[in-house]
């Protein structure tokens, strides 16, 4: 224990890591994690912050959102204070659909000074590759590393939208990721099938909402992931399998684990795979469209058990989507209406209440699949997804007994619906700090935009 004076105390509150929950106190100086000591040990500090009764959290890490529709890196970050995240991994690229064009380095430095000078908190960035960036992308994968941008995404799917890369082309780039050192996510979802069964339904004259799911059965995800990690495993590329959402996939996953290639193999699934059903696609329309589609309540089940066994390793937003203005006219048109919608603010409290609040799931476990794995996967641990000593200052007081509702109205995002409308939550982050400054405290937001810092990720070759 130290007994130099902390320039913060963080008192009384029981500090929860992916191993147990404690009751502690956290000690932050310089913005760094000073200590982390049994309640009560009476080190001094020139501020004490009183967090009696409360969850005491690693910041939450959302590794997963879209900053390119109708909310950009500002909005999306601030929405992700008030859900208690204090650290964005986003997906970016040379998108003309994302407001840039040209090449993926450029693209990938404006993406960076666009978060420097807006983000409110700290961010690093994934590189989305599409089919035009294969050409170049022997040349640009290396500059992009050394730039700090250390995981590649492709697409298996969307080739209406330039977007689908081949076998063959995800091979090429899979040996360049594995040539690196680096992690490759893909997408998958056969597009092909995808493609053929939607043009089957309108050609039937089935465009209503409710024929968006079987237009992307579940087995069109589960044969893509195992394409997927077939190819991996030829070449030995590691691997990041982003928002799971049917057992099927899970299934595969186990399999290719049991295999033991390709190694690492890591999983994702969303808030929203975790909590609701394509009976939203009734209810809300075409407001409720995502890709992939939301599921069944077998499959809700499926991803619960995955994520407390740990076959899943990461719960994030897959935020972004425009506007009810760009939907609602499509909403019975479902084939033409575009895709995604917000979840930055809900990612955390709603996976929270639907975890541990109805006993799906432990805390720690919820801990490590939103800070610590995400940290240690995306090479920003433990500077990022843990409380110790040396750690960068970001953590939420999480008070579990707040209540309240999610409504439109509250939220924090440009896009103006939530999927989650008149939800009741229990429990609500009350203060978010990033490096020792406080963001958030008790409904007064704090942070400016710019305050956010990018982050250069380690490579997951060299991670811990
Ligand atoms: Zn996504």
């Amino acid at each position: 224990m130290s007994n130099t004076v902390a320039d913060i105390a963080v008192t009384g509150g029981v500090v929860v890591n992916s191993r147990e929950m404690k009751q502690a106190d956290v000690y932050i100086s310089d913005g760094l994690v000073d200590g982390v000591e049994p309640a009560g040990s009476g080190r001094q500090a020139k501020k004490t912050i009183d967090a009696d009764g409360r969850l005491v959290l690693p910041g939450i890490i959302d590794a997963h959102l879209h900053p390119v529709y109708a909310d950009r890196i500002d909005t999306l970050s601030q929405a992700a204070v008030w859900g208690g995240i204090t650290t964005l991994v986003p997906y970016v690229g040379a998108v003309k659909a994302w407001g840039m064009e040209g090449g993926l380095v450029g693209a990938i430095d404006t993406f960076i000074e666009e978060g420097e000078t807006s983000s409110v908190i700290d961010f690093g960035y994934h590189c989305s590759l599409v089919g035009e960036n294969i050409e170049t992308i022997a040349e640009t994968m290396p500059k992009l590393i050394d730039a700090g941008v250390t995981s590649f995404k492709g697409f298996m799917t969307y080739a209406r939208r330039g977007m689908l890369l081949s076998d063959e082309e995800l091979l090429q780039v899979m040996e360049l990721v594995t040539e690196h050192g680096a992690l490759f996510a893909v997408h998958a979802e056969n597009g092909p099938l995808v493609d053929y069964l939607e043009d089957k339904f309108i050609a039937e004259g089935k465009e209503t909402p409710e024929y968006y799911l079987p237009s992307h059965p579940n087995i069109a995800e589960a044969e893509a992931v195992f394409r997927a990690l077939t190819l991996a495993s030829a070449v030995g590329c590691p691997m990041y399998l982003p928002h799971l959402t049917c057992k099927e996939s899970l299934e595969v996953v186990r399999l290719f684990r049991q295999w033991g290639a390709p190694s690492p193999l890591f999983a994702e699934t969303c808030t929203h795979f975790l909590t609701l059903t394509d009976a939203e696609m009734t209810r809300r329309g075409s407001l409720a469209k995502v890709g992939p589609p939301l599921r069944q309540q077998d499959d809700i089940e499926a991803l619960w058990q995955g994520v407390d066994e740990g076959t899943i390793d990461v719960v994030a937003s897959d935020s972004g989507g425009p506007m009810m203005e760009k939907k609602e006219p499509l909403f019975e048109k479902v084939f033409q209406a575009p895709f995604g919608f917000p979840g930055q603010e809900t990612m955390f409290t709603v996976t929270y209440d639907e975890g541990i609040n109805h006993g799906r799931v432990t805390l720690p476990r919820l801990v490590q699949v939103t800070t610590e794995n995400p940290a240690r996967i995306f090479g920003l641990y433990p500077q990022k997804g843990v409380l110790e000593k040396g750690s960068d200052a970001d953590l939420v007081i999480f008070d579990p007994s707040v209540r309240h509702k999610v409504e439109a109205a509250n939220q924090h995002v440009k896009i103006d619906y939530t999927m989650y409308e008149g939800r009741e939550c229990l429990g609500a982050p009350v203060l978010v700090m990033q490096r020792g400054k406080v963001l958030l405290e008790d409904g007064e937001f704090k942070a400016t935009p710019g305050q956010g810092k990018f982050l250069p990720r380690k490579l997951i070759s060299h991670s811990e």
